[in-house]
């Protein structure tokens, strides 16, 4: 049986005050809820005040992204050491909004993805094709390419901790989910992918997360799905009554 992870993706919303809200409303919400973890993936500035008070919690914070080298002149960037000297656990790496709008490629995925397994945090690596790509019948080619190219030259000893989380770009703060079944063929082929990188054992060990408008109505179907490990939750996780209902689904 595969723990299922529910995290929450915030991306540039709140500040440190409301971030501290919504753990003060969210917390009691899922006190003692220890079926599924449960991240929270707040903006950088959020993160110190979130993982105090969170701090004896169920809860885990993780980061949105990190650069690849260790340190050195990269404006703006935050890296791996910075991360585990505020207490962060998780890192999402290659979501679409940064491949999209920033430029992130497969290749820069596999650096980020290397960095994080070395620094002992736990990745949760986005997979996903586009509305076209869907439409052209490329789904299959673009996550086997993604898969392939970001789990390139790691062994299976050091991705121990890799989370893989579905998002079809097009489900993405859309309001339109993929049915069950349409994310559990998507994640069947994660899985396969995952066996050829690294073992039949990894991959029936990968926690594979759905990720596109999931939302209170529809997490319980989707959670009910064998192959659908846990939720990467956008949108729907900014509210802690939403995302305390879909934590306990
Ligand atoms: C996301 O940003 O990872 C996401 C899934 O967003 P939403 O839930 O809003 O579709």
């Amino acid at each position: 049986m595969r723990k299922k992870v529910i995290a929450a993706n915030w991306k540039m919303y709140k500040t440190p005050d409301q971030a501290l809200a919504f753990f003060k409303d969210f917390l009691p919400l899922v006190a003692g809820h220890d079926r599924d973890e449960i991240v929270v993936c707040p903006p950088y500035l959020d993160i110190p005040c979130s993982i105090e008070v969170t701090q004896g919690s169920d809860v885990a914070i993780g980061a949105q992204d990190l650069h690849w080298e260790k340190e050195g002149a990269f404006t703006g960037e935050i890296c791996a050491t910075m991360l585990l000297a505020v207490g962060v656990t998780h890192v999402i790496i290659g979501h679409s909004e940064r491949r999209q709008y920033f430029g992130e490629s497969d290749d820069v995925v596999n650096l980020k993805l290397k960095t994080a397994l070395e620094h002992d945090l736990t990745p949760i690596v986005c997979v996903g094709e586009v509305l076209e790509e869907r439409e052209a019948g490329l789904t299959e080619d673009v996550l086997r390419r993604q898969c392939l190219r970001a789990f390139h030259a790691i062994s299976g000893k050091k991705a121990g901790k890799l989370i893989v989380a579905y998002e079809p770009v097009w489900a993405i703060g859309t309001g339109k989910t993929a049915t069950p079944k349409l994310a559990a063929d998507a994640h069947a082929l994660i899985r396969t992918e995952a066996a050829k990188a690294f073992s039949e054992e990894f991959a029936e060990r990968l926690r594979i997360l759905y990720g596109g408008s999931v939302k209170p109505e529809n997490a319980k179907a989707l959670m009910a799905e064998p192959e659908i490990d846990g939720a990467l939750v956008g949108g729907a996780s900014l509210d802690p009554m939403s995302f305390a209902a879909i934590v306990k689904y």
